[in-house]
């Protein structure tokens, strides 16, 4: 289970998270939605640490940290933390010097410390499993955004993430590419793989979502299952946003 209480996160002046509480059980599916500068994605890279809160609790795959505004947290929590999760990020980030079997195996070998083989036997059945088996001597320039993307998916599952972060991953896409990397993520979910997707694809997250949130202005306005979201929102401000959209 994934437990956020009371998270804060501010950027000098600027009060980003201003007390956030999400619970999500585990292989669930939660979406992130919100009009941009919502602090969407600022909330997501705190599941990883990769933004580190200013107050709150983070409860993740049995480990919980806490933080406040006078202790610095120590680099070996930040890592702990971190190994529990895999993050898919709009543009990819794949290492472009490595092909995609490589991608899929570094951090096998790095954090995991498997075996070169044991690494490269998972990756292949990863790189089968979206689709991709066929390019695992491709570099990342060679392959379309959607297959970039897949084999990002691929590299975040491979090193058995409690919990997978997706922040806008079709965002950079061209539009006929969407679907295949929408496809491989419904995939996952129906596998029961717990999921965090910041997202602006309404059709994807009704389809796919346990639960939504729609965040305004660093706080959670609506939260709930899609149908209670996204088709009975219960305040005003919700009710534009989602107009906006359709
Ligand atoms: P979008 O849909 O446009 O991606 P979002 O809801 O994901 O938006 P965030 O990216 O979390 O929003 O940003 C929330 C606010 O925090 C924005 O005003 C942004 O400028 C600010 N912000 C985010 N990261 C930083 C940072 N590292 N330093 C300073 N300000 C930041």
């Amino acid at each position: 289970m994934i437990e956020i209480l009371d998270l804060h996160k501010s950027f000098g002046q600027h009060t980003v998270l201003k007390g956030i509480n999400v619970k999500l059980e585990h292989g669930k599916v939660l979406v992130i939605i919100g009009p941009s500068g919502s602090g969407k994605t600022t909330l997501l890279r705190c599941f990883n640490l990769l933004e580190v809160p200013d107050r709150g609790t983070i409860e993740l795959g049995g480990m919980k940290l806490s933080f406040t505004d006078a202790k610095e947290i120590s680099q070996h929590n930040v890592v702990a933390l971190r190994k529990k999760t895999g993050m898919v990020f709009q543009s990819y980030n794949l290492f472009p010097h490595m092909t995609t079997l490589g991608n899929v195996m570094e951090g096998q070998i790095t954090v995991q410390k498997r075996s070169k083989e044991d690494a490269r036997k998972r990756a292949m059945e990863l790189l089968e499993k979206v689709g991709l088996a066929d390019k695992s001597d491709s570099y990342p320039h060679q392959l379309s955004g959607g297959q970039q993307q897949r084999v990002a998916i691929a590299r975040a599952m491979a090193v058995e993430p409690e919990v997978l972060l997706f922040d806008e991953p079709t965002s950079a896409l061209d539009p006929e590419l969407v679907g295949e990397v929408l496809k491989v993520m419904k995939q996952l979910a129906a596998e029961g793989m717990t999921m965090v997707i910041v997202t602006h694809e309404m059709a994807f997250a009704a389809d796919v979502a346990d639960k939504i949130i729609l965040m305004e202005d660093g706080l959670i306005l609506e939260e709930g299952t899609p149908e209670e979201v996204l088709k009975h929102p219960k305040s005003t401000r919700a009710r534009q946003f989602l107009n906006r959209l359709s």
